[in-house]
């Protein structure tokens, strides 16, 4: 590459269109507003690549940067009419860093570069203003002195705060021009102090020693964790942009404020943005003067608010999305500093979609992938009041903004340790669990806690990753929180908070507030937005959006939701509830013995039956027959299943009623029995003391009966031992029961004229021979209870895909089979060898923080491996059975990149959990965009 001929330096006007990558967000912004003639100081951007380069080298300019550079200044020197460094009109700029995507951590932006102890008595002359000219002096020596020089900002604050208090003056706009000449010596000797060297006077050396800390900012530590969990490359670089100054702070015909083309909490369409009177950008965003709503602009100042109006419009329409810009006001004259696309609530970012799309300036197609399908997940999560919210920062209730770690908003006591989380939860207590920072052994407090805030941690804490797991608002990295745990108390930005103390916080925005605030669990059909895009969404869409659901609440929310059927509905959870576990158990603890004796008496009834009846053989069976007709064990089997038919046939009536004219596919009994027994070291124990105090000997022997069978049943590795189709197999009764009550559900609800859609799923088959046995079972059931009831029943019966040997042998399933659902929650444990329980706490998170794993597995699908299983299993199970149906009903049918996946192997639908199906609609909608933008077929398989 020829050095010379590279151009690490555009001046604003060179800058073009689609010049992101080269001259960073703000850079192109710039350009193509000078482009557009708007009003828009003179500056040169430094591009990504130098920045790039200097760190390839080391921290060295790239050849002939500098020199552009110099080339650049003087051009801007030309058309402002200043010098830099002339000591009668000197010309002052800033220098911003601007990275492609905007960038938290980034180097923040100096302002007033080029001051010196002879500029700034040419600023004084200029402005007419000496005051005005020390107080930029020290607001230049302040922000170079934190930023470039590293030094902590509040030894500044310091000086200045004890100059106010020597002086007995409230505020900085109290000092007068001989405090602010005091103040800037001070820091002068700081500086010195700090670095051992002067502070740099020769503005170029400032300039080259600015560019510098923005490259170097580029590496920064939070700069490099933000790119980590957003995923950004690392090797983008950033831009720096030197901009001529203009200043807000000459008076009260200047000012600084922000504004947004439509309003970015709602979506509104008119200006929002606040403004400041003779002020620099800096006292907006410090807080220190309260800004007035840009509406006030209107009236004190018509003619520049106008302006302002006409160029958020053109903005608007050139870039064909909401805005958010920067601008000051010197003298009269508007300046734009910076336009990007608006940061929105997922309110507004729906509203806005939509409404652009109802005013022509965006296609419908556009409008659907403009919308993140997560921001659709967040909108429906419980949120605050907007009236209590605004009344609590009224009421100076707002103790501190953390990284809003884990979306949703929360109420509800401090309590400072998970035990004590726990136990105050389970009496129904509202916890917000507050902790310097969580780790394993804080889950069990989580899992009860409304929600999570903690001191330390970014966006891959354990903290956030957890409370992102379970859906729950976390506040993370609050670097004001100081938990003293001796003492339970807490304090918040001078704010004591003892253990117990109701807080509120938004994971949403990283606000916590003393005190409870209302919250309010949002309608989704009161979302007049939403529904008009997923009803777009619904129109582009190829994949079939099911839901997961085992109770009737749930069913409900589902279809509410949209979702076209079930994908799972999971039986064993039916089991759990405290009225039938009794019941439960007692199956259990039968099933085994019960299922032995019938099994011999069958066998010995074959026999009898096929042979000349030999009189040993008599004897034996009528033996057999006396022993299952006074077994204890056979008695309460068949009690236990005749109460659970009865349970699940009012279960599964109400389920499918619900869903009635829609597919509902119900999975038999899927965990290993033990699941719901007592655990064993607790029951142990139990025993142990009966045994030691003696107690009472009949509640003795039944613990001890108990706990035999608990002994007998321990497997070593549960998840991969005796359960799914296996355990159907071994307790064909249990099948049996199941399918008794499906059928007779479905026939009780066609005699009440609904059109109940029953799918019997058989979980983790690995073998044909399984399924093929199942299924034997299963229709057997069938005919029986049709006949019966005289009724047809429309059903079908298929597998659950969740074991590698399955997917790969999937051609030999098939024809077994009438659909396929993809468990990709086993299908993943079990082709990684990883068990998610285990993983996730102990190295999984760490797998993914260094890389190794690029996503959570069990989050986002695994096309490579777990993927590529999938593809396999689809072609091979088509080939053999082409009336096949196929989907998913892992947790990653919500998630949308793997339903990017699910659209692009042609399943037929995904299933996810009801909160999830609005996400999935949009999710599958933008699938079939990408995947025609990519000019992928996979329509016509
Ligand atoms: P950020 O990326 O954090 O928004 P900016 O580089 O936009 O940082 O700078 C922050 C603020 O500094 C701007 O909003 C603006 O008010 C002020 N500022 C930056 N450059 C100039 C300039 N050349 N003249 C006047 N104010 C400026
Ligand atoms: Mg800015
Ligand atoms: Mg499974």
């Amino acid at each position: 590459m020829n050095l010379k001929k590279q151009k690490w330096v555009y001046l604003f006007q060179e800058g073009s269109r689609n010049m992101r990558d080269l001259l960073g967000g703000k850079g192109a912004g710039l350009a193509e507003m000078s482009a557009a003639n708007l009003p828009v100081p003179p500056g040169f951007i430094i591009t990504t690549e130098a920045c790039n380069a200097y760190d390839e080298s080391k921290g060295k300019f790239p050849s002939y940067m500098w020199d552009q550079t110099i080339n650049a200044l003087k051009q801007m020197e030309v058309e402002t009419g200043k010098g830099f460094g002339d000591s009668s009109n000197p010309l002052l700029v800033s220098v911003r860093s601007g990275a492609k995507v905007s960038m938290p951590g980034m180097m923040d932006t100096v302002l007033n570069l080029g001051l010196n102890e002879i500029t700034v008595e040419g600023i004084a002359f200029i402005s007419g203003n000496r005051r005005f000219a020390q107080d930029s002096y020290r607001r230049f020596i302040q922000m170079f002195g934190r930023i470039v020089l590293n030094i902590p900002g509040d030894t500044f604050e310091q000086i200045l705060d004890d100059c106010k208090q020597r002086n007995g003056l409230w505020s900085d706009t109290d000092l007068t021009t001989v405090h602010l000449e005091e103040i800037v010596q001070e820091f002068l000797s700081l500086v010195k102090e700090r670095t051992g060297k002067d502070f740099p006077q020769d503005p170029l050396e400032q300039l080259d020693l600015a560019i510098k800390a923005v490259f170097g900012s580029w590496n920064g530590k939070r700069a490099i964790d933000y790119r980590n969990f957003y995923k950004i490359p690392h090797d983008l670089g950033t831009a720096v942009n030197v901009v001529a100054m203009v200043f807000g702070n000459m008076g009260n015909d200047s000012g600084s404020g922000v504004a947004f083309t439509r309003d970015p909490a709602t979506g509104n369409q008119i200006l929002y943005g606040e403004f400041l009177p003779n002020a620099q950008g800096e006292d907006v965003v410090a807080g220190t003067r309260t800004p007035a709503s840009i509406a006030e602009m209107a009236s004190s100042m018509p003619n520049q608010y106008r302006e302002l109006v006409e160029i958020a419009n053109r903005l608007e329409s050139h870039y064909r999305d909401a805005q958010d810009m920067e601008f000051t006001i010197e003298r009269g004259k508007l300046y734009m500093l910076q336009t990007r696309v608006a940061q929105r609530t997922a309110q507004a970012s729906i509203k806005i979609a939509v409404d652009m799309a109802n005013e022509g300036l965006i296609s419908k197609e556009e409008a659907l992938q403009r919308v993140d399908p997560l921001q659709i997940n967040n909108l429906l999560l419980p949120r605050f009041d907007d009236v209590a919210k605004k009344e609590a920062i009224k009421s100076n209730n707002l103790l501190t903004i953390g990284l809003n770690a884990s979306p949703g908003a929360a109420s509800g006591k401090a309590i400072f340790d998970a035990n004590r989380a726990e136990a105050l939860a389970l009496q129904g207590t509202d916890i917000i669990l507050v902790r310097p920072e969580t780790n394993p052994d804080d889950v069990h407090g989580m899992l009860h806690a409304k929600g999570v805030f903690t001191a330390r941690g970014g966006a891959t804490s354990h903290a956030a990753v957890v409370a992102r797991g379970l859906g729950k608002p976390c506040v993370a990295g609050a670097e004001a929180l100081k938990i003293d745990l001796r003492i339970r108390k807490c304090t918040i930005e001078g704010h004591t908070i003892n253990e117990g103390d109701e807080i509120s916080i938004d994971g949403s925005t990283g606000e916590v507030f003393l005190g409870a605030i209302d919250t309010i669990e949002p309608i989704i059909s009161k979302e007049k937005e939403l529904n008009i895009l997923l009803g777009w969404a619904d129109e582009i869409r190829r994949l079939g959006v099911w839901a997961n659901a085992d109770d009737p609440v749930a069913t409900q929310r589902a279809l509410d939701f949209g979702a076209e059927g079930i994908g799972l509905c999971r039986t064993e959870h039916m089991f759990f509830e405290e009225d039938r576990l009794p019941w439960m158990r007692q199956l259990i603890l039968a099933a085994s013995e019960a299922t032995r004796l019938e099994e011999e008496l069958q066998k010995l009834q074959i026999d009898a039956s096929n042979t000349n009846q030999s009189s040993i053989l008599k004897e034996q069976l009528t033996k057999q027959e006396n022993k299952v007709a006074g077994s204890e064990d056979v008695k309460n089997f068949h009690e236990s299943l005749r109460r659970f038919l009865q349970f699940q046939i009012q279960d599964f009536k109400e389920i499918l009623g619900i869903m009635t004219g829609k597919p509902v596919i119900i999975r038999l009994l899927d965990p290993p029995l033990h699941e719901f027994l007592p655990k064993y070291e607790e029951l142990l124990v139990d025993v142990t003391t009966l045994r030691l105090t003696g107690g009472d000997p009949s509640l003795l022997a039944k613990q001890e009966k108990l706990l035999k069978m608990i002994e007998e049943m321990r497997e070593q590795n549960p998840m991969l031992g005796l359960r799914g189709c296996r355990l159907g197999i071994l307790y064909s009764a249990i099948t049996q029961m199941q399918a008794r009550a499906i059928f007779t559900a479905a026939c009780e609800l066609i005699k009440e004229g609904r059109d109940p859609q029953p799918k019997i799923m058989v979980p983790l088959v690995a073998h044909a021979n399984e399924l093929r046995i199942v299924r034997h079972e299963l229709e057997l059931v069938a005919q029986a209870v049709q006949e019966e009831q005289n009724v047809t029943i429309h059903y079908k019966i298929g597998t659950m895909i969740e074991l590698p040997r399955a997917a790969l042998t999937a051609d030999e399933i098939a024809p077994h089979a009438q659909f396929f659902s993809f468990g990709t929650n086993d299908l993943t444990q079990t082709t990684f060898g990883i068990s998610r329980d285990d993983a996730e706490e102990k190295f999984l998170l760490k797998y993914v923080e260094q890389g190794i794993l690029p996503e959570n597995p069990f989050q986002v699908l695994d096309r490579a491996g777990v993927g590529k299983l999938m593809k396999t299993s689809v072609d091979l199970g088509r080939k053999a059975n082409p009336g096949l149906e196929i989907g998913i009903c892992g947790e990653h049918g919500g998630d949308p990149s793997s339903i990017e996946f699910c659209n692009n192997i042609n399943l037929d639908y995904v299933s996810s959990s009801p909160f999830r199906v609005p996400v999935a609609r949009l999710a599958a909608a933008q699938a079939v965009l990408t995947s025609h933008q990519l000019g992928l077929d996979f329509t016509d398989v």
